[in-house]
């Protein structure tokens, strides 16, 4: 493209059909509301500065936001600790899968908190004397990035705590390092929680568009978290948000992105906008086919990469 697209007149409809015909990827067999998820539920989503949001067919379908609250949890758990959280979580790719079961050797510490290690501490970081009340905070933390009340799907919860393994495992592991300081089922339960939080694509995108704007939520107007909490998590979903596949995201999309088993990817464009894709089918990091697919596209329609 000579130049960019301007993203209210884009047709994401037209992105949408054309993804749609592609039929690779497989979706998640954690939980069995994620095997049974509809796999072509497809929607891609855009959040602009003056508070408009764009989005195509299937824009306000639910779905559990899953990985992709993984930001919001770090700029939580840092706004509650004054900053702390960076020396409790690393901020370095680790090159593995998001549920590896791996600490950083000389510290203990989760390498970096968008994979699975690093979520559940920073989960544990957030303000509250007891699981309930993290959890709450959590809750209206997330409300406040979205712009609206949002809720948890119980069932959801129940299965992310019940069949989440690896999660116990990592939970054990961190409190044998000392660097875990509550009980790890209950740092389980308040992460599997926080997964179980139901978003649409639509909704999602606010939440990218509030730290792609410097903290303030662009509909309420409110200020969510400090301009310096919000560049540091873009700066860590830029690294780290695509896991193992993180290099090669920043490559060919260059925004800033965190993915997620329910098949949603949400972007924070720093100055520019938020947007979300969505569809279940994933490859083999755990990363949209259809969403990647229009990342990329997206990205150099509306002339989105860091580096363009
Ligand atoms: N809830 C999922 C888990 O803990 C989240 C993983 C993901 O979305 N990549 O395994």
């Amino acid at each position: 493209m000579d130049s960019a697209a301007e993203p209210r007149e884009y047709d994401l409809d037209a992105l949408r059909q054309r993804v749609l015909l592609e039929r690779g990827g497989e979706r998640s067999s954690s939980i069995p509301q994620l095997a049974e998820a509809d796999p072509d539920l497809c929607a891609i989503a855009l959040a602009l500065p003056d508070g408009t949001v764009h989005s195509s067919a299937d824009g306000t379908v639910p779905f559990s936001i899953q990985s992709a609250v993984k930001p919001f949890l770090f700029a939580l758990a840092l706004a509650d600790t004054d900053g702390a959280a960076l020396d409790r979580v690393g901020i370095e790719p680790t090159g593995e899968a998001f549920d590896a079961i791996k600490l950083e050797s000389d510290t203990g510490r989760p390498p970096n908190p968008m994979v699975n290690a690093g979520a559940i501490l920073t989960c544990a970081l957030v303000d509250g004397d007891s699981p309930d009340a993290r959890s709450e905070r959590i809750l209206a933390g997330l409300s406040r990035f979205a712009g609206r009340p949002l809720e948890i799907d119980e069932d959801v919860a129940r299965s992310e705590h019940l069949l989440g393994d690896r999660n116990h495992a990592l939970a054990h592991l961190m409190r044998a390092e000392g660097t875990l300081t509550c009980s790890a089922d209950d740092a389980v339960a308040v992460y599997a929680r926080a997964c179980a939080v139901l978003v649409d694509a639509e909704v999602l995108a606010v939440m990218g568009a509030t730290l792609a704007l410097g903290g303030v939520n662009p509909i309420t107007g409110e200020r969510v978290v400090s301009a310096e909490i919000a560049r540091d998590t873009v700066a860590v979903m830029a690294t780290c948000g695509v896991y193992d596949g993180s290099g090669r995201w920043m490559r060919a999309v260059g925004i800033p992105a965190k993915s997620s088993v329910s098949g949603a990817i949400v972007m924070s464009a720093p100055g520019a906008l938020g947007a979300v894709v969505i569809s279940p089918p994933l490859d083999e990091q755990g990363t949209s086919v259809r969403g990647r697919i229009a990342a990329e596209v997206l990205s150099a329609d509306l002339g989105l990469h860091v580096f363009g």
